[in-house]
């Protein structure tokens, strides 16, 4: 996400809808809107997308090829992704939005929409604090649950001490951009220390041996950064 200053959201959109042009106008509109859009046009390619990569708001179609909308929304929650997600539909009845619902969407828009009434729709679900019941965080194949303190990597749990996993974390939540030494102390370790940048060195390391040596890369004259794709 970057914010332009203008109070303007750009936001990072999954967009997932099998009508071509459907999906085109809403591809061009959301594109020039100042969003970054990437288009899935089938449920199998829109769970794979979910579930690897870090958007800031999925957009759901429900008839689909391969996995229903609610289908796809009820397996990236269970798999711990908490992207807010809007379903779009033209299904009206009150059943569908229910099933929806309770799949785990956070709200459901009806075609036909107008295109401002689908930006303020997004601006709401990308504010909407997100919920801390049991909230995992993803990069590449590295889950976190900030929650329960418990961190793996692909299916194997990995034993993390309170200080590697809150590096680990913090790394995670800010996965667009370098982190450097003294910020992670001074947000982990909460002072600053002469020999701060010897302890955020220590944990990484130690991150490194237990998810791999190409998990954090190290970024000369700035510090450290999770890498998305190990
Ligand atoms: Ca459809």
């Amino acid at each position: 996400m970057v914010n332009s200053g203008n109070n303007e959201i750009n936001m990072r959109i999954l967009l997932v809808e099998d009508e071509q042009l459907v999906a085109e106008y809403l591809k061009l509109s959301l594109t020039s809107a100042g969003h970054e859009v990437d288009h899935a046009a089938d449920g199998n390619t829109a769970y794979e997308k979910a579930i690897l990569k870090g958007y800031d708001v999925i957009i759901l179609d429900i008839l689909l090829p391969g996995k229903n909308g609610v289908e796809v929304c009820k397996a990236v929650r269970e798999y711990g992704v908490q992207t807010p997600i809007l379903f779009l539909t033209s299904m009206e009845a009150e059943e569908s939005r229910i099933n929806g619902l309770d799949a785990g969407a956070d709200d459901y828009l009806t075609k036909p929409f107008s295109f401002p009434e689908l930006q303020a729709r997004l601006r709401a679900l990308y504010r909407r604090p997100q919920s801390i019941v049991n909230e995992h965080v993803i990069v590449g194949n590295i889950k976190i649950s900030t929650t329960e303190h418990r961190a793996w990597l692909g299916d194997d749990e990995k034993d993390l001490r309170s200080k590697e996993f809150a590096v680990l974390a913090y790394l995670m939540r800010n996965k667009e951009r370098a982190i450097s030494r003294d910020e992670l102390f001074r947000n982990i370790w909460g002072v600053s220390s002469e020999n701060a940048s010897n302890r955020v060195d220590v944990c990484v390391k130690e991150l490194r041996r237990k998810f791999g040596k190409n998990c954090i890369k190290t970024i000369s004259k700035t510090g450290y950064r999770i890498m998305q794709e190990t």
